[in-house]
This record gives structure tokens, C-alpha cells and sequence, in this order.
């Protein structure tokens, strides 16, 4: 008998351990999410890292990076803003000569597992491209971000896993310039890809580009669907008019108005900015798909902005509140408010819910130019879907409640401090290499924040800046995440519906 119960006892045991939730892993093991700095790092300590020492001169470029190296041969890159002697011509940008927003290159990257990279060893890829420049703001920087699209001779999509990322076949070449700390969309993208179900992939390098040497990059998965490899399960058929989701991005719009829709929140003025349709992309779109999406999406917005938003038939139905909870977290905690406005992505999968990913935090945790960004107050609650969201209780309770769980995770000052040291050192010299190019915006001829004294005067100052304003902004929301429920907290006019009968 006593050993029956201890068998029973033993097999509940072990059905309670089985069913238990995974928690969030922090040492990786469970974690699909690559981090370029920690796979390198568990290479060395296995001892598959076997780089030999290179017995060229010092004047070979010789990375422990992957190394991308490009050759447009005479041709301009085309995306430059279009400059008129009073000034800029707003959202006009440069073309090929041919007319095209791209031009054709040849892009090979040297990627060797453990050893060194040079220009000349041979290629992981190679690939012809289309290549153009990107960005808002960030186009008038001298070191410039590209769009890269991998195609064939013909033309044709050509997907191909990149630095050990998924395939895929548009890919963004970020080249962090405002960003000091060179650390800001690596370090988002993954903590938020440990947290969320989706979030960009993302891998240092360094650029060649025609001959020349021009710093280090991030090489960046765009965020997109397809059947060419991407990681969003999203189907359309242009044929039969049906699709199992779509991606979305609010914006300035796209230059093809076929992609710009006019949702509920859009012509009833909530918002001045332009929600378009990302995927599926142009080749895959017309008039009816693009309005059976404006009417998909249009249902969430409804529910949202009626009434009766938080009840069963509200936007519940509609979302990944965990999601939409885990988003508001992110860019609240790093003060990324450009998040809600411009470059917020929203997608929907197979599963038929609504989800949020991230993009670009080169200006978070007060990197924005024009003005210093207070650690003292949250923002997000007045972005578009956030403002009905957070006056629900159950929203703000979600918000509140896996923040202080975050905090002792991947948001703890712990984790974040050891993740950019961490990351500084794998970077190593390629960090003095950049700085051999870019090194002048240090000087304070070349302040690119104002008011100038909060410009790094080096790379040092530049990661402190960066921790500091990590620990000030955690220690604030720690004491004050509470007060979100002022925005969902009951009031009269709330309770519209009981004084209504
Ligand atoms: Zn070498």
C-alpha cells in the first residue's frame, strides 16, 4: 500500500512538473531567440571556436565578424533626399539612372565559423541585390542604412539564410550612426524576441562597400510573410480573394496608394498618421484584398472605440492583449516613443489574432536629437489602440502585473548591465574599426543631440549614458507603474451604461 501511494504520489509529481509552465529561460536553453554575442561565446567555451591566428600584415582587414562586402561597380545607390537650394524637398528621394528606387549589385558575405573573415576568403552567400537607401531622418547621416533585396539573374526573389538568421529575401543593412553605443536595435530586438512571440532577427557585421571600408552594421530581418522562408505563418491568395492575415504598418504611408488604407481609426480622425498594408506587397495585392483587410482590421477598431469595448464581444476577441501588454512594456520601458506613431508594426497570423511587433530603437533610452526625453512619466497610454486599452482594467492589470515580472528577468538592471558588457566585449576591436571612420561625431563640431551637453564625448561615456538612464528609468516605473490605473479607474462617466437605465 505505502508504495502505491508513493507510486501515485511519484506520477503526480511528475504530471505536475510536465504541466508546469516553462518559465522564461535566462541562461538560452530553452530559448530558440539567437543572440549573436552569447552563441559565440558558448562556440568558445566549447571549444569549437578554433580561429587561428592570421599571419597576414596589419593593413588586411581581418574581422572576428561576419563581413559583407558589396560592389555596385560605377552607379550611385539611389534613396539620397532630393535637396533644392531652400532646402529639402520633403519624402523625395534620389532614383537610379534608369528611373528605378534600386539599383543591381553583387553582395558576398565571408561568414567563417570561429576563424577570422577577409575580403577575399571565400563566400557563405553571394547573391545579386537591389540595393537603395532607407530611413527618415537617418538618411541625411553620412553613414547610411540600406534596403537590400536578394535577387537572380531575372529578377527573381532569392531567400537565403544569412549569418545563421532564417531565409529570407529583403533584409535591412542598419548602420548605426545616431546610436553612440552602436547597441540599441541589437539589444531591443532581442531581449524583446525572448519575450515576444515574434521579433526581428538581427546580426552584427562589418561593411565593405565598393572598395571601402565603412564601419559596422546590423544586418536585419525585415518584417515580413511570404513562402520564400519568412518566420509570420500569413497566407494570401490574390486569386481567391482570401488571406489568413496581414502586416500592417503605421506610418507616413506608402508611396503606392493601393497600400494605404482608410481604417475606422483613420476617417474618424484618431489618428493624423497612415496605417498601410506591408503584406502582402504589391505583386500579391488588389483593390479587394486591400479592402477585405481595411474591413478586417476595421472590426478591431470598432470594438475598441464602442462602448461596450471591454466585454466579451470587445477587443478581447480581436487581439493578443499579452501581446499588445508586452509592446507597451518595451517601448515605455526604454522611453521609445515614436512607438504607437511611426514604424509600429501589427500583424496577423494563421491564429487570427492581432499581435504587435517591434522596430527601431535607435533614438530609445533618450537617444531622440532634437530634445533630452523625461524617465519620469509613461507616454504610450496616449498612443492609438493604447488609449482605450489602458482604460481597461484587466489590460492595465496584465501591463502592471508581467512588468514586475520582466523586472526580475530579462528587464532586470542585472541582465541589461551584463547584456550590453556582454556585448562590448564580443564587438571588441570591431568598435575601434568603426570609430576609425565615424570616430568625428564624438567631437563637438558634430553634435548630433541637443541641447550639446548631452552629446558623448567617447564610446565609454557613451555606454554609461546608456546604463544610467536604464537604472533611472526601471527605478521610476518600479515605484510608479501603479498609477497607469489612473487611466482605467472608475468614474461616472465610465459608468454611463448603469446610469443610462
Ligand atoms: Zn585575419
Amino acid at each position: 500500500m505505502k508504495y502505491k501511494i508513493a507510486g501515485i504520489l511519484a506520477c503526480a509529481v511528475i504530471l505536475f512538473i510536465a504541466l508546469m509552465p516553462t518559465p522564461d529561460s535566462l541562461d538560452g536553453s530553452e530559448s530558440p531567440r539567437v543572440h549573436q554575442h552569447l552563441q559565440a561565446k558558448a562556440q568558445q567555451e566549447s571549444g569549437r571556436d578554433t580561429a587561428a591566428e592570421c599571419s597576414h600584415g596589419d593593413d588586411v582587414l581581418c574581422t572576428h565578424l561576419p563581413l559583407v562586402v558589396i560592389d555596385i561597380s560605377d552607379d550611385e545607390i539611389p534613396g539620397d533626399p532630393v535637396h533644392r537650394s531652400n532646402g529639402n524637398v520633403q519624402g523625395k528621394y534620389t532614383v537610379a539612372e534608369d528611373g528605378e528606387s534600386t539599383v543591381r549589385a553583387e553582395m558576398r558575405i565571408m561568414d567563417s565559423e570561429g576563424g577570422n573573415n577577409h575580403v577575399n576568403d571565400e563566400a557563405a552567400v553571394s547573391s545579386l541585390i537591389d540595393i537603395r537607401k532607407r530611413g527618415n531622418s537617418s538618411r541625411h547621416f553620412d553613414k547610411k542604412s540600406y534596403d537590400i533585396k536578394l535577387v537572380t539573374a531575372e529578377g527573381e526573389n532569392n531567400p537565403q539564410e544569412i549569418m545563421g538568421m532564417d531565409s529570407h529575401h529583403r533584409w535591412v543593412l542598419y548602420g548605426p550612426y545616431l546610436d553612440k553605443t552602436l547597441l540599441r536595435n541589437y539589444m531591443a530586438y532581442n531581449i524583446a524576441g525572448e519575450i515576444m512571440d515574434y521579433a526581428p532577427n538581427v546580426r552584427f557585421c562589418e561593411l565593405v562597400l565598393d572598395g571601402e571600408y565603412r564601419g559596422l552594421y546590423l544586418m536585419t530581418e525585415t518584417i515580413t510573410a511570404g513562402d520564400d522562408g519568412s518566420r509570420l505563418n500569413i497566407s494570401v491568395n490574390k486569386k481567391n480573394q482570401t488571406f489568413s492575415g496581414y502586416i500592417l504598418r503605421l506610418d507616413r504611408g506608402s508611396s503606392n496608394p493601393l497600400k494605404n488604407i482608410d481604417n475606422f481609426s483613420s476617417y474618424t480622425r484618431r489618428t493624423r498618421q497612415i496605417l498601410n498594408i506591408e503584406y502582402p506587397g504589391t505583386s500579391n495585392l488588389d483593390r479587394e484584398l486591400a479592402e477585405g483587410i481595411r474591413k478586417d482590421f476595421s472590426r478591431f477598431e470598432k470594438a475598441l472605440y464602442s462602448y461596450d469595448f471591454d466585454d466579451r464581444d470587445g477587443y478581447r476577441k480581436y487581439i493578443d492583449a499579452q501581446s499588445f501588454a508586452d509592446y507597451f512594456i518595451i517601448n515605455e520601458f526604454s522611453c521609445n516613443y515614436d512607438a504607437g506613431m511611426f514604424s509600429t508594426y501589427i500583424y496577423k497570423e494563421a491564429d487570427g489574432k492581432l499581435k504587435m511587433c517591434v522596430w527601431d530603437f535607435n533614438s530609445a533610452w533618450d537617444n531622440y536629437q532634437e530634445a533630452a526625453v523625461s524617465p519620469y512619466g509613461f507616454q504610450m497610454q496616449n498612443r492609438l489602440w493604447y488609449f482605450m486599452l489602458t482604460k481597461d482594467e484587466d489590460f492595465v492589470d496584465l501591463v502592471i502585473d508581467r512588468y514586475r515580472q520582466l523586472r526580475k528577468t530579462y528587464l532586470s538592471d542585472d541582465y541589461i548591465d551584463n547584456y550590453i558588457d556582454e556585448t562590448v566585449e564580443y564587438l571588441g576591436d570591431a568598435i575601434d574599426r568603426n570609430y576609425q571612420v565615424w570616430g568625428y561625431t564624438f567631437g563637438s563640431d558634430c553634435d548630433l543631440l541637443t541641447p550639446k551637453d548631452r552629446n558623448p564625448g567617447n564610446y565609454e561615456e557613451a555606454i554609461k549614458q546608456l546604463k544610467d538612464f536604464v537604472h533611472l528609468r526601471g527605478r521610476f516605473m518600479d515605484e510608479n507603474i501603479e498609477s497607469l490605473r489612473q487611466y482605467c479607474a472608475e468614474s461616472r462617466t465610465k459608468k454611463f451604461k448603469e446610469d443610462s437605465n
